[in-house]
């Protein structure tokens, strides 16, 4: 089943062509508002080429020059991740519809009367430009909603009808650490098929990791790749990796927070912290909901809704009067230990796979990765 070609960008084209023929929604990275989006696309011109994102806390521009002029995959991560097609930010539970007898029917997901996704019949969609911090992720949130007490049968459904395409980055941000989380750059398994690019020729490595990848490739032209261009890829994602400069020490992180609940640093942190909730928002791995009912103004339609919820606002942890996490260090403190420490007691990895957008989409640039290594200096000394 490992099977490893070289493929041109025509040959790219003839893999999003398939996926289209067999009834997929082809899913991309797409220039959209000043930054790169999610969005289907229907051929490689819709790729954002030759364009690079240049991130820093609080901050993301694109950029053109950054990259060779005929990379389509010379970006990074995006605010958007493949979170929310498979745990969509909105969903309609179930509709209830006032019957002529006076009582209610009762269907699941939504109606044409209400908003959102219903859980009913998921469509297939194949995400292309999948990166490899971005497969751990999905492999996380595998572990939360497809096995244990939570499952979600409309997850799982959606989950079973995409087709992944991994693209290993040749480049990074300034605020990615996937190579201290171990997660990247290189792509190692959940893909169906997995592309490095090279943008001066206009070809990807292309490597199948599932019976349905092998036959996808198998149907585009393609030569067999030569010891060159397999050297060529892995020396294109060690660029990647040296890159990076941020990095958090894993070693006896989960300890080292959870003994110190009560630290100072908690509150100078908790000072700065808006708890805007957009490290939540744009996390490829927070995964809380809150649940809601609503009518139409007639009282004829309700419906039950489950929207992403944050770990950062006050009514999150409402319990019998009020919050039990009133103060914006706690809730801070909440998130952070949760994903580098808690997580690992309760799914058996980090929930942090360092893509680093919790650190770009912050507006006062509260950076993780600094945080923990406060934690960690505060702990030697
Ligand atoms: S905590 Fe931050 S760096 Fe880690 S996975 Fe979430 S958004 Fe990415
Ligand atoms: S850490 Fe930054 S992004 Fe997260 S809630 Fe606080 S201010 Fe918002």
């Amino acid at each position: 089943m490992a099977q490893t070609s070289v493929i041109d960008d025509a040959a790219l084209q003839g893999v999003i062509d398939a996926l289209a023929a067999q009834g997929y929604a082809v899913i991309a990275p797409v220039v959209r508002d000043d930054a790169i989006g999610l969005e289907p696309i229907s051929g490689i011109g819709d790729l954002p080429r030759g364009w690079s994102d240049v991130q820093a806390p609080g901050r993301y521009r694109l950029e053109q020059g950054h990259c060779d002029p005929g990379a389509r995959f010379g970006t990074t991560v995006g605010p958007q991740s493949w979170k929310r097609f498979l745990h969509p930010p909105r969903q309609v539970l179930w509709t209830a519809r006032r019957q002529a007898d006076g009582g209610f029917a009762v269907s699941s997901g939504a109606s044409d009367t209400t908003e959102g996704h219903a859980e009913t019949a998921p469509r297939r969609q194949a995400f292309l430009g999948v990166r490899a911090c971005e497969l751990h992720a999905i492999a996380i949130q595998d572990r939360v909603f497809r096995s244990g007490p939570f499952a979600d049968p409309g997850y799982a459904a959606r989950r079973a009808a995409t087709f992944v395409i991994a693209v290993e980055c040749g480049q990074a941000a300034e605020t990615c650490f996937c190579a201290a989380m171990q997660t990247g750059p290189a792509a190692s398994s959940g893909f169906d098929l997995a592309l490095t690019e090279f943008p001066e020729r206009g070809e990807f490595l292309a490597t199948a990791g599932s019976e349905r990848g092998a036959a996808l490739l198998a149907s585009v032209p393609r030569r067999p790749a030569t010891d060159e261009d397999i050297a060529a890829a892995r020396a294109t994602v060690a660029r990647a990796a040296a890159m990076q400069t941020r990095t958090i020490d894993t070693t006896r992180i989960r300890e080292r927070l959870q003994a110190q609940p009560q630290h100072p640093l908690w509150e100078s942190v908790g000072e700065r912290c808006l708890t805007c909730g957009n490290c939540t928002m744009v996390c490829p791995t927070c995964f809380c909901t809150a649940v809601s009912d609503a009518s139409d103004l007639s009282g004829e339609t309700a419906w039950r809704v489950r929207e992403w919820d944050s770990c950062f606002t006050l009514s999150f942890s409402h319990l019998h009067g009020g919050s039990v996490r009133r103060t914006n260090a706690a809730r801070y403190r909440q998130w952070m230990t949760h994903k580098l420490a808690n997580w690992v007691d309760q799914f058996g990895t980090s929930g942090c796979v360092g893509c680093g957008r919790c650190i770009t989409w912050c507006p006062v640039g509260i950076d993780i990765t600094e945080v923990a290594g406060a934690f960690t200096v505060a702990e030697d000394a």
